[in-house]
């Protein structure tokens, strides 16, 4: 897996587009050189317009994220690795536990359902880091932490049972929304059919007492907010079974990582515009297990066939931090306690995001 510092100029939709510089191949297993570009604010974040390096080469492989697993389960004494199951193709699938008491409340992390939208998990893998350093010391005294990252490991890695001819990414791989099967996960909460979702709520959803979950996606690269395009969107249950105290309970979560997020300078969010479908793990979860459940939606895709939906990889340092920072305030605010007293109003006024006009 060699990668030498080639520049490809690539013929796409009849423009000329100054595609990749890859990085060298060092590089690519350590996520910091993505986090040295966090200055880019998000208002003027770069978009991708046909002329912005989008490379899946920067991105941890499926291989390279088990061996980054493994590598911090040696090294952290509070961490458990598990497999709970095995993808379309085969690939094990991964649940990172940090359980001190099983009767603190317990919050999981799930990245990358939807295989192109893999920055949620490059900012889960630098968190676990995190998690093994002192700058979390006592954090999981009070919360216990789950974490599965890349749940759609095959559609991650492009090892689909369908063609990615269109797709817009340079870099040695493709990534795709869709299982191998071409079934999006977060469709499939109901009936569970594929080995992913049925990884899942067998080994996870149905064997650990969890009070919290923030489901990490990635959504178009035009949304904005107050006429500013936003860093990512959130949204709680919208289904009309949820029970009023997960709801009420879901919002705290979603106030936390606003305050978080929101008031950074280079953070801001909109109100995601969901519907009620329980099939969606936000709402299917929240009903079927009593979860406390919270979507966000970062900035941009890391591939796809549809230009507007993709974003340069220019803004990649401030939407790993994004969700570092989401991880990051709402375990500390478990653990404290401070969420049950979360103010929740501002849902009220925070605007659903629109689509920029195109240009
Ligand atoms: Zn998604």
């Amino acid at each position: 897996m060699k990668k030498n510092n080639l520049v490809r100029m690539n013929q796409a939709s009849g423009k000329k587009k100054l595609l990749s510089i890859a990085l060298a191949g060092a590089m690519v297993f350590s996520v910091s050189p993505l986090l040295t570009q966090v200055t880019e604010a998000v208002g003027n974040g770069p978009g991708y317009g046909g002329n912005e390096t989008i490379n899946t080469s920067i991105l941890h492989t499926y291989d390279e994220m088990v061996s980054y697993l493994k590598t911090q389960d040696a090294k952290q004494q509070g961490m458990e690795l598990e497999v709970i199951g095995q993808s379309v193709k085969g690939r094990d699938l991964y649940l990172v536990k940090y359980i001190k008491n099983p009767e603190n409340p317990t919050i999981l992390f799930l990245t990358q359902q939807h295989g192109n939208e893999q920055l949620t998990t490059e900012g889960a893998l630098e968190f676990i880091k995190h998690l093994g350093t002192g700058k979390m010391k006592g954090v999981t005294d009070g919360v216990n932490i789950l974490i599965v990252p890349m749940l759609n490991a095959d559609g991650a890695m492009g090892d689909v049972n369908f063609s990615l001819e269109d797709y817009i990414a340079s870099g040695d791989r493709h990534l795709t929304r869709y299982n191998a099967n071409e079934i999006d996960l977060n469709r499939d909460h109901v009936t569970k059919i594929q080995p992913e979702t049925k990884a899942l709520h067998e080994n996870v959803m149905q064997k650990y007492d969890i009070d919290y979950m923030i489901d990490l996606h990635h959504q178009g690269a035009q949304s904005e907010r107050d006429g500013k395009l936003v860093s990512g969107s959130i949204l709680y249950p919208t289904t009309e079974n949820v029970d009023p105290d997960v709801l009420l309970k879901s919002k705290q979560l979603g106030a936390v990582v606003f305050d978080a997020v929101d008031s950074t300078g280079w953070g801001h969010i909109g109100k995601y515009n969901g519907g009620s479908a329980e099939t969606i793990s936000r709402n299917g979860i929240a009903v079927e297990y009593g979860i406390s459940t919270l979507l966000f939606e970062m900035r941009g895709m890391s591939d796809h066939e549809y230009e507007p939906y993709v974003l340069g990889q220019k803004s990649n340092g401030y939407l790993i931090k994004q969700t570092i920072t989401t991880l990051d305030a709402t375990v500390r605010a478990i653990s404290d306690g401070s969420i049950e007293n979360k103010d929740i109003s501002f849902w009220d006024t925070l605007a659903t995001q629109t689509t920029r006009p195109s240009e």
